[in-house]
């Protein structure tokens, strides 16, 4: 994989030490509330990001697991994200974190936004681990790192569902896309 990375942008020690502030950031907001959490992860490219965060979160919480689809089939027009959701437990009144791995545009963020906003929460909030510079920064609570606006994998985040077990954050070669 190393060959195909054109540069590590985040090391995985990097990325370790940030979960874990955020995951203090976090914990300062909910530890005081009254009210269940549920985390909302968006799959796939959230789930390693998640790992890393649970388990660095001294609270009591609940998963829910999100998948949306960007391009859900040829007779769909590509970017209208169709959110796909399995709800483990009623989300109504508990306090929500969706959590996905990167903020680009913003769609996807804001159409599971809805989708959950449905559901009766008695909060929502977002933590994204990337920020790229295109989005309205105000949609995520929590942010791990801005970057730069390159198309990164690893981490979790995949290029044609390779790379998420890459260990460091990295741009993919442009030849490769
Ligand atoms: P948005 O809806 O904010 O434009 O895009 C968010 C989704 O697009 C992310 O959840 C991620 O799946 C995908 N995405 C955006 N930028 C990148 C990137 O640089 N690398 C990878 N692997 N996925 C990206
Ligand atoms: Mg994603």
């Amino acid at each position: 994989m190393e060959a195909e990375i054109e540069r590590v942008l985040l090391r995985r020690e990097q990325i370790a030490a940030r979960v874990r502030s955020m995951a203090a950031e976090i914990a300062d907001v909910y530890a005081p509330l009254d009210g269940g959490l549920t985390l909302v992860p968006i799959l796939s490219g959230a789930i390693i990001f998640l790992a890393d965060l649970i388990r660095e979160l001294p609270l009591k919480l609940k998963i829910a697991v999100v998948q949306v689809s960007t391009y859900p089939g040829a007779s769909t027009k590509p970017g209208d994200p169709r959110v796909l959701i399995e709800l483990n437990g009623h989300l109504r009144g508990r306090h929500v974190l969706i959590v996905d791995d990167i903020l680009d545009t913003g769609r996807t963020l804001q159409c599971v936004q809805a989708r959950l906003a449905a559901e009766s929460p008695a909060s929502i909030r977002t933590a994204v681990l990337l920020r790229k510079p295109n989005a309205d920064a105000a949609l995520a609570d929590f942010v791990g790192f801005d970057i730069e606006d390159r198309f990164v994998v690893g981490y979790g985040l995949d290029y044609d569902d390779h790379y998420r077990n890459y260990p460091h954050i990295g741009v993919l070669r442009g030849e490769l896309l």
